[in-house]
């Protein structure tokens, strides 16, 4: 991956290219970032500046042989550990299984979060951590000779999923590190790491996209329109892994209509109406009803923006905001919490399996009952 290619954090870039080039390459580094942030992009970029065998100032070549082994992600001195399930209960639990799903993710997109990384691997409510076995064998893999003589670069994803015994498996390479390794350690919530991993990084802390960065990277990473791009940015609150990933179930907009109807059915209680949108909201597939559920949960929280918050954080369409000029007064201090919980369950629900329309129709009743509190 090109520094080119990722999206916005030019200058956070062009330190991490001058770090290398005047080569003062820690070797254990921490991308930090919340998700969309691109701290992965930025990881996968700069590993590749390291292994470039031509790099120029402003980037990778992206021709020379280091350059096209990483476009196809399979440059030998590059190893990749990221958190996974144990398929069965024989032998060790270590990531190989999942390499190549791990690799054609990447081949799609370094904008990938952990719920498009569960959906790939199947792994539904199955809890994922990386573990001992892994630490034994990433510490086997950095122990070997580089293939190429330079770096042996480690991008470990998520390492907020360790547990602290494999956590102190890999303690040791970190402070003691072999010959030319890089361990690049790519976290979005590294207040979930363990302090004696932290305090042993070097952390590099990757800001937040504004939501017009994000729009033009969804722009440039799905080819959807202006529009639709800000859309997506918006109900996602600019998380721009979050908006690909709704992005790409196929709906051009968010899902204002369905969710105005929706409400109105809460409101009075209409049992055949709800009926037939939890058939509706049944019917395109569970990507399509996390991304409604996800867009609800964004229209109920621009409710409460409304009413109570700074009008900069408000992030609507001109139809969201005439829809909410009228709606938003049901949403209220007393029912916001609730709500939004029973939104976030619906969604766990729903990417766990559990029957769609059951979801749904249990969701309408009680929004109803929410819906009728009385606000004072
Ligand atoms: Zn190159």
């Amino acid at each position: 991956m090109l520094f080119s290619e990722v999206v916005a954090q030019t200058s956070l870039a062009s330190r991490l290219r001058e770090g290398v080039r005047s080569e003062k390459v820690a070797h254990a580094q921490l991308f930090d970032g919340s998700e969309g942030s691109g701290a992965l992009a930025l990881a996968r970029a700069y590993a590749q500046y390291l292994h470039c065998t031509d790099r120029i100032p402003e980037d990778s070549c992206g021709k020379c042989a280091s350059c096209v082994a990483h476009s196809k992600l399979q440059h030998p001195d590059l190893h990749w550990s990221f958190p996974f399930f144990k398929k069965d209960s024989s032998g060790r639990s270590i990531s190989d299984p999942f390499q190549s799903d791990w690799r054609e993710s990447m081949l799609d997109t370094a904008y990938f979060g952990i719920e498009d990384w569960l959906g790939k691997i199947g792994a539904d409510k199955k809890q994922l951590f990386i573990s001992v076995d892994e630490a034994l064998e990433i510490n086997r893999k950095l122990g070997l000779k580089a293939f190429h003589g330079g770096y042996k670069v480690l991008i470990l994803w998520l390492p907020e999923t360790m547990r602290v015994d494999t956590a102190n498996k890999l303690l040791k390479l970190i402070e003691e590190p072999t010959d030319n390794t890089v361990m690049l350690f790519v976290s979005n919530s590294s207040d979930r790491l363990l302090p004696t991993i932290l305090s042993r990084l070097q952390r590099i802390k990757v800001p937040r996209l504004s939501d017009a960065e994000a729009a033009t990277g969804l722009l440039k990473l799905r080819g959807v329109s202006e529009d639709s791009a800000m859309g997506w940015v918006h109900v996602t609150e600019g998380n721009i892994t979050a908006a690909n990933r709704l992005a790409r179930t196929g709906s051009e907009t968010p899902d204002l209509e369905l969710f105005s109807s929706w409400m109105r059915a809460c409101w009075v209680r209409d049992a055949e109406a709800m009926m037939r949108q939890s058939n509706d909201f049944a019917a395109p597939g569970r990507e399509a009803q996390k991304r409604f559920i996800t867009y609800a949960l964004h229209m109920v929280r621009q409710s409460i923006v409304g009413n109570y918050g700074a009008p900069s954080l408000v992030r609507l369409t001109p139809g969201e905001k005439a829809f909410l000029s009228k709606f938003s007064k049901f949403i209220h201090h007393k029912n916001v919490v609730k709500i939004s919980s029973l939104l976030e369950a619906a969604h766990k629900d729903i990417a766990g399996n559990v029957n769609s329309k059951v979801v749904f129709m249990d969701l309408s009743v009680q929004i109803h009952i929410l819906l009728r509190k009385e606000a004072a």
